[in-house]
């Protein structure tokens, strides 16, 4: 670089040559310049060199040459500092552009900073806009720096600063996506379909199944799994899963076929300790629904229960009762509905409703069967068919005399135009195993899946109870046991023709019409029954009561047991 100090150096260095008038003029000045001027401090100082005095001396060719020589090395001399002065001030001049330069980048990262800023908050301003609305408005045009500018810019600080052994890329925070699914803008712009994001997301959700699934540990792997694949796995972990809740269940519930898990013996204690009972005795049965203890009777509410009692406990375990939804199902008292939205406990419950319910209308009726004292969840205390201890004999079993069996069956072909005509039901179970014989009557039990005569399947019920009892009596040589479909037309007042199978279709057909006609009518229809009506009335009244104390059905007592320690025997 040329400096203008360094132009000015060199018209100086041209005085060398200098004509002859003018060294003579320079000379002399010399010589005016070496005369010592008197000093105010005495002395005068000390030259090393003579100076030469005579104009000849000056004019002397070797003078001359000296002093040209002299002078040369003067001007060099003056030259070299000069440069070396240049060299300085183009060191400084190089500094001075440096620190200019400086100045700018600083100025611009500042810049930079409020730029970033000034986006941050605009981010904000455009969240809070956005925050209720279904569209969205973007102030992406009003950002001052290039998102993809800064996101690098982020990303290379990241990764120089804050660079870690590979951790799983599954297991790192998956982006947070905007509410239209993407992340990002521009170029940029990722949706929460990508592929790969997606991927690690569901390895990342494989690592949350339960402990008994080996996943392994994926560690430093950039693990990815398809939709496909992890929804298989899913479906395997899930099943895996219920299988094992199924065990555990199967194991809580139900102990050594005696349905006495904790929440029975519970009931039971508190039946005994309040004095509602004197004591449980034993068991007398154990079926595939239930078991029936016998006991005896307390006292509840000042009036003193049956001496004897018989307590029906409903199985707990679902497995039973999973088969039994063809007898809720269309009954309007217990709707289907009301049937699937509810938890296996409560699904039992219904049957000790549905059971209590049938047995109360049948006594209404004059129908022989248990008198229900006391309805606790799952059981049922009643009035004890037998006598010290020992429960009536079932038809099946009971040796009767050929008159007895005769007046059995009569009073059995009674009791069903009975329950049919009257109470408006159909037993749907009645055999010899549900007809006990006691003191030379026939008694009724076991009414819990009997339906209304409303139900879309009472007809084929009937016809099923009325095949089973007279195939029984006809086995028993009673005489004049009518055909299934002669009792079937007797009971129901109907005169549907053929036999067996045939029977059956007219019969099926029969009900199809009448349900058609009963869905028409359906409000006046139910509202004929007045246990129909008293019974939704009081449902209603106990649904009301519990919205009164805020618990939900179903969830008073249970709650409460379940806080209460579970071994008390
Ligand atoms: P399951 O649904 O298990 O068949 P049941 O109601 O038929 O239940 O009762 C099973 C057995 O328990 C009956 O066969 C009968 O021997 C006895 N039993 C049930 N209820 C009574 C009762 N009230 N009095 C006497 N024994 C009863
Ligand atoms: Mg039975």
């Amino acid at each position: 670089m040329e400096g203008p100090v360094i132009v000015f150096s060199y018209r100086h260095s041209n005085t060398i040559h200098k004509t002859m008038e003018e060294q003579t003029a320079l000379i002399n000045q010399t010589k005016i310049d070496s005369v010592p001027k008197p000093s105010p401090w005495g002395k005068p100082p000390q030259q090393s060199t003579p100076i030469p005095s005579c104009l000849q001396d000056v004019m002397n060719e070797q003078l001359s040459e000296d002093f040209i020589e002299k002078e040369q090395k003067n001007v060099l001399d003056t030259f070299e500092s000069e440069k070396k002065e240049v060299d300085v001030d183009a060191l400084l001049a190089a500094a001075g552009a440096d620190e200019t330069a400086d100045d700018e980048l600083m100025a611009r990262m500042l810049q930079l900073e409020y730029d970033k800023q000034n986006d941050e908050e605009l981010l904000a301003k455009e969240k809070l806009v956005n925050k209720h609305q279904k569209v969205s408005i973007s102030f992406e045009n009003y950002r001052s720096v290039h998102p993809a500018y800064r996101d690098d810019e982020d990303t290379e600080e990241e990764d120089d600063d804050d660079y870690e052994p590979p951790k799983s890329e599954w297991d790192k925070k998956s982006p947070s996506f905007k509410k239209n699914g993407t992340v990002g803008s521009g170029k940029n712009v990722v949706t929460k379909h990508d592929k790969v994001i997606c991927g690690r997301k569901n390895a990342s959700k494989l690592m949350d199944f339960p402990p008994e699934f080996h996943s392994g540990d994926g560690e430093s792997m950039d693990m990815q799994l398809n939709n496909r694949i992890y929804n298989k796995l899913k479906r395997h972990s899930d099943a895996e899963n219920k299988r094992h809740q199924r065990l555990h269940e199967k194991k809580e519930h139900s102990t050594a076929g005696q349905v006495m898990d904790a929440r029975t013996r519970l009931i039971l204690y508190k039946l005994v300790n309040n004095g509602v009972l004197d004591s449980i005795s034993g068991s007398i049965s154990t079926g595939k629904e239930s078991v029936v203890f016998h006991a005896y009777g307390g006292e509840l509410n000042g009036e003193t229960l049956p001496k004897e009692c018989a307590i029906k406990v409903y199985k707990t375990t679902l497995n039973e009762f999973k088969n039994r939804g063809k007898y809720v199902d269309g009954d309007h008292r217990f709707s289907r509905d009301d049937f699937k939205k509810q938890n296996p406990r409560k699904i039992i419950r219904i049957w000790g409703e549905k059971e209590t319910a049938n047995l109360n209308r049948m006594k209404k009726f004059g129908v022989p069967c248990p008198h229900v004292q006391v309805l606790k969840k799952h059981v049922l205390v009643m009035s004890f068919i037998g006598k010290d201890m020992q429960p009536a004999p079932k038809l099946k079993t009971v040796k009767l005399s050929t008159a007895d069996m005769q007046d059995a069956f009569e009073q059995t072909m009674k009791i069903m135009k009975t329950i049919h005509r009257d109470c408006k039901l159909v037993h749907a179970d009645l055999s010899e195993f549900n007809i006990l014989w006691y003191q030379d009557k026939i008694w009724i039990i076991d009414v819990s899946q009997a339906v209304e005569i409303t139900h879309p399947a009472a007809l084929e019920f009937l016809f099923r109870d009325c095949k089973s009892m007279t195939s029984f009596f006809q086995s028993r040589d009673v005489h004049g046991v009518p055909t299934p479909e002669e009792l079937f037309n007797d009971i129901t007042g109907l005169e549907i023709q053929g036999e067996g199978l045939e029977f059956v279709a007219q019969v099926q057909r029969f009900q199809k019409e009448k349900n058609e006609e009963c869905l028409v009518h359906q409000t006046t229809y139910s509202k004929e029954y007045a246990f129909d009506y008293f019974f939704e009335k009081s449902q209603k009244e106990r649904a009301d009561a519990l919205d009164k104390l805020g618990i939900s059905d179903g969830e008073d007592e249970d709650e409460a047991l379940e806080e209460e320690p579970e071994d008390v025997e």
